[in-house]
């Protein structure tokens, strides 16, 4: 039990001594032998630090032997190191030698862990007929009546009364025992693992001044825009309030650490985009971190700025292709190094429960035209998303490697991955030897005429749209 820390001593070792009718709380042992002096009982806890006074035989057997285990257990184990435990003497009485062979007498002792002000009190006893006192002939009384051998019931408390982390845990421990991880003894790869997991998994590019030298990329390990946990290029500067997602401690090890590092997180790691804007800057920037740093690039965008970015048009009829000015599309033709592309649609359950933005091109015509104020605005995903990766054919097709995430269908995953590795394939063909046409393709859909008033409708066997209440999440396989 923590003490509150603005109470006296008198009020402090309170709570504990109510408690003591639970079986489960060996503190209130303690208290009852040895009250707190009351001349102390209103001190605070500057003042006056619960202390059990010295008492029992100054030259202990068992007591040594419990010692010498809590400082065996110190080297193997975690908790018992972490907890910082020591035993003393509650009573005067002895336990060794046995008076008789038969004799099982029991003894107090307290045990005093670090962080709690009051140690905790165990019975002891010997095992009958023990000749020479060694760890596995004490026994514990544990809370509950069962009786444990010494080293057990040390873990055993030990993992009941650690308060740290796991982390802070095991630095303590390693402290203690001298043992430390060989990192650099590791493979790189596995090394670059290590880093890109310490340093947050995921990465969000954001364009942001950082030093004077004008606007220039870093990564954030959050989506959301504003947010100022990044690292810079050189990591000259952190843009953070808290480092708590990214371990900066890593940057300080060594130069070598940091460089690899540095190195790890902003080479040969997916960077995942959730605005056209953002990645238009990042992939024009008059500083890139490195000349490849953008070889993997995951899209995590709403459905309104998928169309956008690969001109899928749907007003007022459906059409494909620039209509003049920006195209957000050929900046994935114009990158090089980009070998692997994810694009992510977001779970129609999800945009509806409010977890992720909602925004198609149906829905945000609704808001702004405000003269179809009954218009069906959720659209089919079996649909819509084919007409995105229609509109996406021409910038995407000379991508390697190319994802569908999400919400898409698997007739759909289907039907554009073989389209998408085969263009890839023929890439160097002549328009009229590839096997997808895509000019006839969206002619051919444009002439269906669908208008912006109506949202693709879903004839899916579950639908797309309408949900019941446990039903699952997305019928891909519709
Ligand atoms: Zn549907």
């Amino acid at each position: 039990m923590r003490f509150r820390k603005r109470d006296e001593a008198g009020r402090r070792t309170r709570d504990i001594l109510r408690s003591r009718c639970v079986d489960d709380h060996p503190q209130s042992f303690t208290v009852m032998f040895h009250p707190v002096p009351e001349e102390h009982f209103y001190s605070y806890p500057n003042k006056y630090q619960y202390r059990i006074p010295v008492t029992g035989p100054s030259n202990d057997a068992v007591l040594r032997v419990v010692s010498r285990t809590i400082a065996k257990l110190n080297q193997e184990h975690m908790d018992v190191a972490a907890v910082g435990m020591y035993a003393i003497n509650l009573t005067n009485s002895r336990l060794w030698p046995l008076q008789t062979p038969e004799t099982v007498d029991v003894k107090l002792y307290a045990f005093k862990y670090q962080k709690e002000e009051v140690p905790v009190t165990f019975p002891l006893r010997l095992l009958p007929y023990t000749n020479s006192l060694t760890a596995d002939r004490i026994q514990v009384r544990m809370p509950g009546g069962t009786w444990e051998t010494l080293e057990n019931s040390i873990v055993k408390q030990a993992a009941k009364w650690n308060p740290f982390w796991p982390i802070e845990s095991q630095q303590k421990w390693w402290a203690k025992n001298g043992k430390h991880f060989e990192l650099m003894r590791l493979p790189i790869e596995v090394r670059h693992n290590i880093y890109r997991q310490a340093m947050g998994g995921v990465f969000f590019p954001k364009i942001a001044e950082m030093d004077g030298r004008g606007p220039e990329p870093f990564l954030s390990v959050q989506p959301f825009l504003g947010s100022w946990l990044g690292i810079s290029a050189d990591c000259s500067k952190w843009k953070t309030p808290s480092a708590k997602y990214m371990s900066r401690n890593l940057l300080l090890v060594s130069k070598k650490v940091r460089q690899e590092t540095l190195s790890a997180v902003w080479v040969g790691t997916t960077k995942r985009f959730t605005e056209p804007l953002v990645l238009e800057k990042c992939a024009d920037t008059p500083l890139p971190p490195h000349p490849h740093w953008l070889t993997s690039i995951h899209l995590d965008m709403t459905l309104f700025d998928l169309f956008r970015i690969f001109e899928v048009n749907v007003n007022p009829t459906l059409h494909f292709g620039s209509s003049g000015g920006h195209v957000y599309g050929s900046i994935l033709v114009n990158m090089p190094s980009l070998k692997s592309l994810e694009i992510s649609v977001n779970c129609p359950r999800e945009l509806e429960e409010g977890r992720k933005p909602d925004h198609n091109p149906w829905k945000i015509f609704r808001e702004e035209s405000q003269q179809h104020p009954n218009m069906e605005v959720k659209p089919c995903f079996k649909v819509a998303v084919d007409w995105m990766l229609m509109g996406a054919f021409p910038y995407i097709k000379g991508i390697p490697h190319v994802e569908l995430l999400g919400a898409v269908k698997t007739s759909l995953k289907q039907k554009w991955g073989y389209i998408l590795s085969q263009a890839y394939v023929e890439r160097d063909r002549d328009e009229e030897f590839r096997s997808f046409r895509w000019e006839e393709e969206v002619e051919e859909l444009a002439l269906e005429g669908h208008v912006i008033t109506q949202a693709p409708p879903c004839t899916c066997a579950s639908s797309c749209v309408r949900w019941q209440m446990g039903t699952i999440p997305f019928d891909e396989d519709d």
